[in-house]
């Protein structure tokens, strides 16, 4: 039988991101995108709560994210995974990110393709 091939994307912990930015500036380097374009955009969210503001950041792959391909078929991680400060940012299948999103809350999860 035929083996499937698995569809890939990012799972990221939003409730571990600072907002540093570090992912959006290694995509740029890492693809040399000129200022102004983005891989990955980072979202500022403040929520009403009853108890005060809160503020989120969740980074946001734009249509020019490939997941690096090019550094992924070796095996590697994608720039922002393995640049993300906060170690919040997993790159893998689809179905095991899934999986993973079970048990972490206040997750997100991007299959581009
Ligand atoms: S996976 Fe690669 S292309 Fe996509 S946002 Fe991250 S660094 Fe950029
Ligand atoms: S590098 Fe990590 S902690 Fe920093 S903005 Fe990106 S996802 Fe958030």
């Amino acid at each position: 039988m035929a083996k499937e091939s698995a569809r890939n994307g990012l799972l990221i912990d939003y409730n571990y991101c600072t907002g540093c930015r570090s992912c959006e500036i290694a995509c740029q380097q890492e693809h040399h995108y000129p200022a102004g374009q983005f891989g990955i955009k980072i979202t500022e969210h403040v929520l009403e709560k009853k108890n005060g503001l809160s503020i989120y950041y969740l980074p946001f792959p734009t249509d020019l994210c490939n997941l690096c391909a090019h550094r992924t078929k070796e095996g590697g991680k994608p720039s922002c995974v393995k640049h993300c400060q906060a170690r919040c940012m997993y790159y893998g299948p689809v179905s095991e990110l899934a999986k993973q999103m079970e048990a972490q809350p206040k997750t997100v999860l991007y299959a581009p393709e």
